[in-house]
């Protein structure tokens, strides 16, 4: 689009009206030389009945004219919706103040006095073609902003994430139905509200200076998306990632994008959870147990308290395996393991599955007077699930042994240290017979 001083008005058309034929050919050979296209009209009645296919951009207008005179023409244009806009210049004789307003009320953008001067005839239509060109410019502009804004409007509209408009201070100025949506507001309840009360409110100062740009001490706009604890209408919470650009306009103005992490978040739980478990007999698996055991033997060193372990191995399972079949088996280590589940009353406590037919509890804060209590009562419950064993070497129904260790760790003590003491206590407790415990003893 040009830019003012770039409008071109030479490609213009006039209609110029008049009834004397000296008149029309002066003006038409004052406006030629300018390049302009020129149609003439020797009548009101005339003028009127050609305009609406020629769309002068333009008219010179004589004011006395037979029948219909030039102010009555001119109401007439003025009174006709698709003729209305084009400007009227009056070509007169008569300059008197009350004949200059009666032009100028019936519609009439200007005058020409006659006789006609050239250079003014040059300067007038030069002045009001250009206005002229101005305006027509302005509404494609206004309807071009107008296509825009709607257009950026129904993007928004469309976009599944949340997406607010915050101007300074920190209020809510637009919202879309997300955004809406994610937060249970109406859009009249959500429109002028302070941003802040769509987080909680351990975010609350941390934001409040973010959309003041004079206030120096305001953390800076961080344009990344930043995870926060969103807040709802109904005063519930849910994670969100919020991600704040600061538009380039001539006021100041920030987009806030807001993405529900609800779902992703449920997901992940879901995820850690299940890679914590042991598919076969749903108790904590391998992985979970080493970052129980390392977490649990730090707190034991920190506080200094004992930390108990007891590995528990199935005895002659091979056997049972080969007895019952494989099925029987996997569902043996199931029973086993809820029965070692029963075994423990504190939540600190863990069972999990060390691999195989070997389980492994920790014992946090636990001597090895606790450890053996539970592992006597390991031993009793799972005599007690009564599973028939045939080919077992030490009784009718299945029976476990085994390995105690107990130990306050001190600073240099290794991580593994009573992995392996249960481990060999556990080794002992198979040679001296099975279906026992063994608690560990330095020799
Ligand atoms: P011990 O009394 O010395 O412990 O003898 P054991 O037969 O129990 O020990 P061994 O280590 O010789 O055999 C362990 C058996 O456990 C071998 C394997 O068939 C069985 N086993 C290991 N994991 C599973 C499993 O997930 N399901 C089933 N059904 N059996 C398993
Ligand atoms: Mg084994
Ligand atoms: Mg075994």
């Amino acid at each position: 689009m040009n830019n003012n001083a770039d409008i071109d008005v030479s490609n213009a058309q006039i209609l110029v009206v008049d009834d004397t034929p000296h008149n029309l050919d002066l003006l038409y050979a004052i406006l030629n030389c300018k390049g302009y296209k020129i149609a003439a009209a020797p009548s009101g009645e005339i003028a009127l009945s050609i305009a609406p296919s020629l769309k002068p951009d333009l008219i010179l207008m004589d004011v006395m004219m037979p029948k219909l005179d030039g102010f009555e023409t001119c109401r007439l244009f003025k009174a006709d919706p698709n003729l209305q806009d084009i400007p009227i210049i009056f070509i007169t004789a008569k300059t008197s103040l009350d004949d200059i307003v009666a032009g100028f009320d019936a519609g009439g953008v200007d005058y020409i006095s006659k006789p006609i001067k050239a250079r003014e005839v040059h300067a007038r239509v030069h002045t009001h073609l250009h206005s002229r060109a101005l305006m027509k410019q302005q509404v494609v502009l206004n309807d071009r902003l107008k296509d825009l804004e709607t257009r950026s409007r129904c993007i928004i509209n469309e976009v599944t994430d949340a997406v607010v408009t915050v101007r300074p201070p920190g209020i809510i100025e637009s919202a879309n139905p997300a955004a809406l949506s994610l937060f249970g507001y109406t859009s009249d309840e959500m429109l002028g509200k302070p941003f802040v009360e769509l987080l909680a409110q351990k975010h609350h100062d941390n934001y409040c200076g973010h959309f003041i740009q004079e206030q120096l001490q305001a953390p800076p706009i961080s344009e990344n998306a930043i995870e926060v604890t969103g807040k709802k209408h109904d005063g519930s919470t849910l994670p969100v990632d919020l991600t704040i650009k600061q538009l380039d306009l001539n006021y100041p103005l920030y987009l806030c994008f807001i993405h529900d992490l609800s779902i992703h978040k449920n997901i992940l739980n879901e995820l850690t959870r299940l890679s914590n478990l042991d598919g076969l007999t749903n108790i904590a698996n391998r992985r979970r147990f080493d970052e129980e055991y390392e977490q649990g033997w730090h707190e034991a060193q920190r506080k200094q308290l004992p930390l108990s372990l007891i590995m528990v191995d199935i005895d002659y399972f091979k056997q049972f395996n080969d007895a019952y079949g494989h099925q029987v088996g996997d569902e043996c280590l199931q029973k086993v393991a809820k029965a070692l589940e029963k075994s423990v009353i504190r939540n600190a406590d863990l069972v999990a599955r060390f691999g195989g037919e070997e389980f492994v509890l920790i014992l946090p804060n636990t001597d090895s007077k606790g450890a053996i209590t539970i592992a006597q009562t390991i031993l009793d419950n799972v005599k007690q699930l009564d599973i028939e064993h045939r080919l077992s070497g030490v009784a009718q129904v299945l029976t476990t042994s085994l390995g105690i260790a107990t130990l306050t760790p001190v600073k240099n003590d290794v991580l593994s240290t009573l992995i392996t003491q249960a481990d060999q206590a556990l080794y002992q407790a198979k040679e001296t017979g099975r279906d026992r415990w063994v608690l560990f003893k330095e020799t």
